[in-house]
Formats: structure tokens, C-alpha cells, sequence
């Protein structure tokens, strides 16, 4: 793509005065800004806007511009010295140059916030069904008695005379492919481009102070451990009248005493005596729903799984309803008394099937022991 003039791009002519280009950089690099116009190409429009004040905002380097155009061969960016040689420093020169997408181009433009993190404990239930609740954070926000400018009411941040509100200064360096310009943060200012002389007494010219701020939270119903949500606009605040930054709240979600999470399913262990997978039960299920009649059928064995339909969780974007899942654990009776010694002797008889007697293990007894039994 043929490079448009530096002029033609921020809508001035040869003739513009120092002033000019600033105004028309200032106004096209909101209008371009990255964080406030998502329209395709904004972009690269705001980076060719940043490029071309970057030369005509430097009297050394408009001097050259003015007589030489792009074709100056020391010109030491955007020109034709370095297109495509294969210098691999030239791009990582370019880049901090643009600071990123010229997100340091201008001090004053807007900024959105920066987004803030927070973890959140849910208990299993309120992930499951969801919860308006509260949470109260320290964050910063906008001071209210200078609504951000850090400046004394009744008096104005002036901009700084050492790199004029740029926030950053030029400095040339010479390079064997030339002179090149660096720039370094304003040590005046410190980057903001501005000098407050009286600071709001309030912040003490930071302009935001930290707050206790309590955040009204819903826990979407069906939540899962690890996932978030975000609340929008309630980051830390804006720069130069850009929007808040976003929130985002992560959900940890405690485990459960008899329930087990899978996605959208749950799954519970059903403890069944001998006799009653034998011969079968009807037996009451919690769920998270309530109490559930589960009909045991005689001759379950150990490990079979029954499926309770739409008794797990309700899928946070809607899209069904999971099971809980019933696995059988049969338990053996560990204490028998004599009378249940005998039926079972004569149970084994019956079935042909006489085992030979062992009294539990030593290392059993011992355990057992530790147990307090
Ligand atoms: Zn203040
Ligand atoms: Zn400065």
C-alpha cells in the first residue's frame, strides 16, 4: 500500500502550525483509539495517525519530512531504508515505538480501566440453584471531590512544558543505519502529561482513592467450579474519562458431603445390606431436588447403577437438565451375633456353598482397635 502523506493523513496541509497538529492528532486519536472504536481498520488508521504526529510533532524530524518526504533515507522508521531487508531489530525498534498500538501514544486520550479479578466460595447448593448475594471489595474509584483529576477543585491540571502533555520526550540516538529517535517517559510529569500544582487534598493528586465497595453478585444457577462471570463496568476506573474496566468473578465451588459433581450430573453412593439387594427394597434418595422413591430390584450386585432423570443440575446456558446417577455399594455385615451366624451357616447349606470360618484378620482386629471399636 502506497504511504499516504503525513498531512493528508491527520487532514492538515504544509502550511499547519504546531498547534494545528496537535489538535487534529489529539481528535483523530480518540476518534481511532483501539479501546473505543471497534470498527475494522480503526486500528491501522490509529497507528498511521500516531506515526505521522510522531514526525510532524518533532521540529528535527518535520524539517526532514517537509524536504525529503518518505523517501528521506535517514529518516530511520517508516521509510525505504529498512523495508523488508531483513533487520531483525527493525521491527522490536517500530513496535516501541508505538508502544503497542500507541496505547502510549497520548497521555490524555481515554483509557478504559483496568479489569479487576475476584475468587469467589460458593457452597455446592448455590451453584446448583444460583443466589443473589453481595460481595465487598477494595477497589479503587473515581475521587469525588475532583472527579479524577486529581487537581484542587476550582483549579486545573496544566499541561507539562517539558514535553508538551505528550508524556514522553524524544531523544536521538545514533545507530549504524542511522539516527534514530527514542523516546523515554517524561521525567517531568512522569508520563501523565500533566502537572497538577495543587493536588485535591482529598487524593493527594492520584485522582481515585481506594474504597470498600460492595457489588451485588447473581450466581448464575448451574455454575461450575472455575467458571465466571463478568460485571461489567465495575473494574477499576477509567483514565481521562475513559470507561471503567470490568470485573470478573471466579466461582470455587465446595464439595459436598454425599454428592459428587460431574458437569451436570451428580452421582451418590446407595449403601445396600446383603438382604436387600438380595431380595430387593424400595428405598428413599436424597437429591438435590428432595427425596427420591428408587425401586431396588432383587439381585442387584455391587457397583450396579441406577439413573435418576433430570435430578442433577440445570445447565447454566440453558441447555437441558443432567441425572443423578445411583451406584449400589452392597455391605457385608462386619458384627454378626450368634443367631445371624447360624441363619447364614444355614443359608450357605442350602446353597451348597460351606465356607470355612476365619475370625478377622490380626491386622483387622488392630485397625479396628485404632478405631475405637
Ligand atoms: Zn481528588
Ligand atoms: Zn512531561
Amino acid at each position: 500500500m502506497e504511504k499516504r502523506d503525513y498531512y493528508e493523513v491527520l487532514g492538515l496541509t504544509k502550511s499547519a502550525s504546531k498547534d494545528e497538529i496537535k489538535k487534529a492528532y489529539r481528535k483523530l486519536s480518540k476518534q481511532y483509539h483501539p479501546d473505543l472504536n471497534k470498527e475494522p481498520g480503526a486500528d491501522e488508521k490509529f497507528k498511521e495517525i500516531a506515526e505521522a504526529y510522531e514526525v510532524l510533532s518533532d521540529d528535527q524530524k518535520k524539517a526532514r519530512y517537509d524536504q525529503f518526504g518518505h523517501e528521506d533515507p535517514n529518516a530511520g522508521f517508516g521509510g525505504g531504508g529498512f523495508g523488508g531487508g531483513g533487520f531483525g531489530g527493525f521491527e522490536d525498534i517500530f513496535s516501541s515505538f508505538f508502544g503497542g498500538g500507541g496505547r502510549r501514544q497520548d497521555p490524555n486520550a481515554p483509557r478504559k480501566g483496568d479489569d479487576l479479578q475476584y475468587r469467589m466460595n460458593i457452597k455446592f447448593e448455590e451453584a446448583i440453584f444460583g443466589k443473589e448475594t453481595e460481595i465487598e471489595i477494595p477497589k479503587d474509584e473515581l475521587c469525588d471531590t475532583c472527579h479524577g483529576s486529581g487537581a484542587k477543585p476550582g483549579t486545573q491540571p496544566e499541561t507539562c512544558s517539558t514535553c508538551n502533555g505528550a508524556g514522553q520526550v524524544n531523544q536521538a540516538v545514533d545507530t549504524p543505519f542511522g539516527r534514530m529517535m527514542n523516546r523515554r517517559t517524561c521525567s517531568t510529569c512522569q508520563g501523565t502529561g500533566k502537572i497538577i500544582k495543587e493536588k485535591c487534598s482529598t487524593c493527594r493528586g492520584a485522582g481515585k482513592v481506594q474504597k470498600r465497595k460492595k457489588i451485588k453478585v447473581s450466581i448464575p444457577a448451574g455454575v461450575d467450579d472455575g467458571q465466571q462471570i463478568r460485571v461489567t463496568g465495575q473494574g477499576e476506573p477509567g483514565v481521562n474519562g475513559g470507561p471503567a474496566g470490568d470485573l470478573y468473578i471466579m466461582f470455587r465451588v465446595q464439595g459436598h458431603k454425599e454428592f459428587e459433581r460431574d458437569g451436570d450430573d451428580i452421582y451418590y453412593e446407595l449403601k445396600l445390606t446383603f438382604p436387600q439387594a438380595a431380595l430387593g427394597d424400595e428405598i428413599e434418595v436424597p437429591t438435590v431436588h428432595g427425596k427420591v422413591k428408587l425401586r431396588i430390584p432383587a439381585g442387584t450386585q455391587s457397583g450396579a447403577q441406577f439413573r435418576l432423570k433430570d435430578k442433577g443440575v440445570k445447565n447454566v446456558h440453558g441447555y437441558g437438565t443432567g441425572n443423578q446417577y445411583v451406584t449400589v455399594k452392597v455391605m457385608t455385615p462386619e458384627k454378626l451375633t450368634e443367631k445371624q451366624k447360624q441363619l447364614l451357616r444355614e443359608f450357605a447349606e442350602i446353597s451348597g456353598d460351606i465356607p470355612e470360618e476365619q475370625g478377622s484378620s490380626l491386622f483387622d482386629k488392630i485397625k479396628k482397635k485404632f478405631q475405637g471399636e
